[in-house]
């Protein structure tokens, strides 16, 4: 592996002088990415600057603004936590997908969204949340939908010298639920082949889809929502035959490729089937039937 420089600040102030040092910085949370990237001469550093040990991005709890999940907090820690599981149990989902235990025991949510793979398991439920992206920079913080916050296969709208300082996600509200399915080749340890997160508000007298997110992983160059099934949903009552409806036109917002892993076809068919299976998965964890 090429050498770099090595830097373990325990201040958002300092991190934020070492990030914006000249040459080619890169942030660090759990490195399941970026050292694998190193080593592989897929990417170069002068600097690596390890994020870990900075309190404010080893947040992990709710407020009257939602659940601030700090940019290095790993996603063991996110799987287990009680909020997580009663709130937001997609996320519990997600995040205990994500590699190994070993591997969800270092690695960050905040450091799935960074490396940006249209793969990434935590990003379709956190986009279903509605996350916001708290980035820390020379000039101070900012904060973005994280909707808005993948440009590309591994590029975000980060610039130079900033970082993910958290994610914030609104308190969700009573009788809704979100949930996240993956399909892979085998039982772990893989890349999905398309995953889906859906999240659904339900009036459990009338049945009536108050909200509804749905979002696409492993289908298109960034993590995208799909608007044209959650149109489907938002206003009706709830039936089999409107998740079947919601299931064919998430397909729409999916441009997949071919590769050694599934067709494009294939994996269109998979959104159609993750996406009634995650909204069904949604409808029992609220305890509305269908
Ligand atoms: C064996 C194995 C299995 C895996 N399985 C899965 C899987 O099932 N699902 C899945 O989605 N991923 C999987 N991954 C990929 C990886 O584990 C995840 O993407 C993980 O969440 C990355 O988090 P990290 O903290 O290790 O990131 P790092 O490697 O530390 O960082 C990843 C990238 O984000 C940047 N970065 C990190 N933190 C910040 C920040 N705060 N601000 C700005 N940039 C930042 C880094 O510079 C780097 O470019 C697997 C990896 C391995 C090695």
């Amino acid at each position: 592996m090429p050498s770099f420089d090595y830097a373990a600040p325990t201040t958002l102030s300092e991190a934020v002088t070492l990030m914006s040092t000249a040459g080619t910085v890169r942030a660090l949370a759990g490195g399941t990415d970026l050292i694998d990237q190193l080593k592989a001469n897929r990417r170069n550093a002068d600097l690596v600057v390890d994020l870990k040990h900075i309190p404010e991005l080893q947040r992990l709890e709710a407020d009257s603004e939602g659940l601030h999940i700090g940019a290095a907090r790993c996603c063991s820690d996110v799987h287990h936590d009680p909020t997580v599981n009663s709130l937001y149990r997609g996320l519990a989902d997600s995040t205990g997908l994500v590699g190994s235990v070993q591997i969800q025991n270092r690695a960050a949510v905040g450091g799935n969204v960074c490396n940006a793979a249209p793969s990434a398991d935590t990003t379709p439920n956190l986009l279903t949340h509605e996350a916001v992206a708290v980035i820390a920079g020379p000039s101070g913080t900012r904060s973005v939908e994280l909707t808005d916050f993948f440009v590309g296969p591994g590029q975000t709208v980060l610039q130079q010298g900033e970082f993910l300082q958290e994610l914030i996600l609104p308190t969700p509200p009573e009788n809704s639920a979100s949930a996240y399915l993956r399909f892979i080749p085998r039982n772990e340890m893989d890349i999905a082949v398309a995953g889906v997160s859906s999240f659904l508000h339900v009036d459990p007298a009338t049945k009536t889809v108050l909200k509804a997110r749905v979002a696409l992983a492993s289908v298109a160059p960034t993590p995208v929502r799909a608007r044209a099934a959650e149109s489907v949903l938002e206003g009706k009552t709830i039936s089999a035959d409107l998740i079947s409806e919601a299931g064919n036109a998430a397909v729409a917002a999916a441009t997949p490729i071919t590769d050694v892993r599934g067709s494009a076809e294939y994996r269109n068919e998979l959104v159609r089937v993750l996406t009634r299976r995650t909204l069904g998965i949604c409808l029992e964890r609220i305890g509305v039937s269908v």
